[in-house]
């Protein structure tokens, strides 16, 4: 009849907001034998004991927000583990562990802190914009009306590449963000179908994951067959699936790569770049973005995430579905690059199949998630893709509403001519990037050939050459790896490494860098843009 009191003990590190919270939420474990698990529990500032708000941390970031260190050691009701407990054989058994609770905020919040970063780097655009264009001002060789003063740095090609590129980082981070959170608006409502389903029904534990399994087999028939479905449950399996490749991709490289780019729009402002008058703070948005990156599960958590989420069939289902897409779009609107996109992602998957099933030479198998040095490229690579792929989603989205839009109707071809260019820009950078890590992965874990027994057994004799010229003639001229009758062969690292099994991969590989054809034109059209564009 009286409620259990837990004694909670506490000490935290950067804890946001602490200055003035009057509550937190805690992550907790025991090793008392009568609480089983770990969970999240609720300590207010009135509960008997210490709530000691801690030092300030001092931190370089989010100067305007309050973290600090605090310390806990309260005793608190059982009724605050969060999502309630049962007692069973007299032990506390929380319904929800500490990680489940997490991961159910987190799942949502990650995407906000993914677009603060990818807002940064639209708002660099301006600054960087209005300190190029007035660069020479007021020097003796900048009179007004000459290019010197008018454009200032923007005469030079090389700043105004790096623009484009920041700003269509921007955007591609923005579309990624964006999709991510209109998909959780989606998902909410079906997964608490589910979870009001599963109550009813009494299914929980490994029952649950059992009826998933066989949502998950319709909702597969559903991608792959086009099996007609319209059950809740299907849906919300293709996209839970979905969310929990997007949440962690927005995450991982609207920030990691954001911070990236961020520090280019700092370097564009030269040394004013990194004071405290720097117009629009950009050193303090780099330094931002870099936390943006860190907090809320850093980036090596994101990545460990999608190595298990993008491998799962309902999202690779879906994933095969955009190669079509982007080639029907690509065939509408030749400059989005959309093109070059699908063959990446043709890549991309490919690579995939091959490494799951793939062994190094040693025989362990290659994509497991005790090799990080193969699923964190992996899902690097894929971010790339499904930013590229939502900018240019949204580049559609904008040419079908923007005429009704007030907004953006006039001077709308102009505008959709600059963002067809961006997108073509970004994707051409992503293929570049899928095509550079997939071929790593891919060839990295071959032993390359040595000049011992095995390597010379593939090396033509220069005897045997010279019969088999006769055969082929012109074969000699295209052979590499030829030994001397004493034994002698070229200098250099072994004998060619051979593409057995891999020529499909070779023809893709060959094609991605082909289909890279015009970026750099649309690359300068935009730049051209950048030297017109108004700023206030
Ligand atoms: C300003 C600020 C405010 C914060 N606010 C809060 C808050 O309100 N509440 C809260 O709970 N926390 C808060 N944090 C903590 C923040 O969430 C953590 O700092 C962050 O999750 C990183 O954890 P860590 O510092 O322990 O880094 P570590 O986990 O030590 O990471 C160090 C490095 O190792 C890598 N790494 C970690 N694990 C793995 C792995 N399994 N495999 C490979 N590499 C790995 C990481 O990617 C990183 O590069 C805040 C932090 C800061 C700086």
């Amino acid at each position: 009849s009286k409620e259990t009191i837990l004694q909670v003990d506490k000490r935290c590190l950067f804890i946001t907001n602490m200055a003035f919270a009057n509550f937190v939420t805690a992550a907790v474990d025991s090793a008392d034998p009568r609480i089983k698990g770990s969970c999240m529990v609720i300590l207010e500032e009135t509960d008997p004991g210490v709530f000691d708000r801690g030092s300030p941390a001092r931190k370089l970031v989010h100067q305007l927000s309050s973290t600090r260190d605090p310390i806990f050691s309260q005793r608190v009701p059982a009724s605050r583990i969060i999502g309630g407990y049962t007692v069973k054989d007299g032990v506390i058994v929380p319904r929800y562990s500490h990680g489940e609770i997490l991961e159910a905020v987190f799942r949502r919040t990650r995407v906000t802190v993914g677009l603060m970063t990818s807002a940064k780097l639209l708002s660099a655009v301006e600054p960087v914009i209005r300190y190029h264009r007035g660069r020479f001002r007021g020097g003796e060789t900048a009179e007004p009306g000459t290019p010197r003063y008018e454009l200032g740095l923007q005469m030079k090609e090389d700043v105004l590449h790096r623009l484009v590129e920041v700003w269509a980082t921007g955007e591609a981070g923005a579309s990624l963000g964006f999709a991510a959170a209109r998909l959780f608006d989606e998902l909410d409502p079906l997964e608490r179908y589910r979870d009001e389903v599963f109550a009813q029904e009494g299914i929980r534990g490994t029952a649950a994951l059992k009826a998933m399994r066989r949502y998950q087999k319709e909702a597969l028939d559903y991608l792959q067959h086009g099996v007609d479905c319209d059950k809740p449950m299907v849906r919300f399996m293709v996209l839970d699936s979905l969310a929990n490749v997007l949440c962690p991709a927005c995450k991982l490289w609207n920030t990691g790569h954001g911070a990236n780019m961020m520090r280019e729009a700092v370097s564009l402002m030269g040394g004013y770049g990194i004071t405290e008058d720097c117009p629009g703070f950009l050193g303090y948005k780099w330094m931002d973005a870099q936390l943006e990156a860190t907090y809320e599960g850093p980036e090596a958590v994101q990545r460990r995430q999608l190595s298990v989420t993008m491998a799962n069939d309902l999202f690779l289902a879906q994933f095969h579905g955009w190669i079509a897409e982007m080639r029907e779009i690509a065939s509408n609107r030749p400059g989005t690059g959309a093109c070059t996109l699908a063959t990446a992602m043709q890549l991309w998957l490919w690579t995939l199949n091959h490494l799951q099933k793939a062994t190094d030479p040693d025989g362990s198998k290659l994509y497991s998630s005790s090799r990080q040095g193969v699923t964190f490229p992996l899902a690097d690579a894929l971010c790339w893709l499904l930013a590229s792929r939502y900018q240019i989603l949204d580049l559609l989205e904008l040419a079908e509403k923007g005429p009704s839009n007030p907004v953006v109707a006039e001077g709308l071809p102009g505008l959709l001519g600059f963002l067809t260019d961006l997108c073509h820009v970004q994707s051409a950078r992503a293929a570049g990037e899928a095509g550079r890590i997939c071929a790593e992965l891919i060839f990295g874990y071959h032993r390359h050939p040595a000049w011992d027994a095995e390597g010379l057994e593939g090396c033509y004799r220069a005897e045997e050459l010279i019969a088999l010229e006769n055969m082929v003639p012109g074969l000699s001229s295209v052979v590499t790896d030829l030994v001397a009758p004493d034994g002698t062969h070229p200098s250099k690292a072994g004998p060619c490494a051979r593409f057995d099994g891999l020529e499909q991969f070779m023809r893709l590989r060959n094609r991605l860098d082909g289909c890279l054809t015009g970026a750099h034109l649309a690359k300068e059209r935009a730049a051209e843009a950048l030297t017109k564009v108004m700023i206030p």
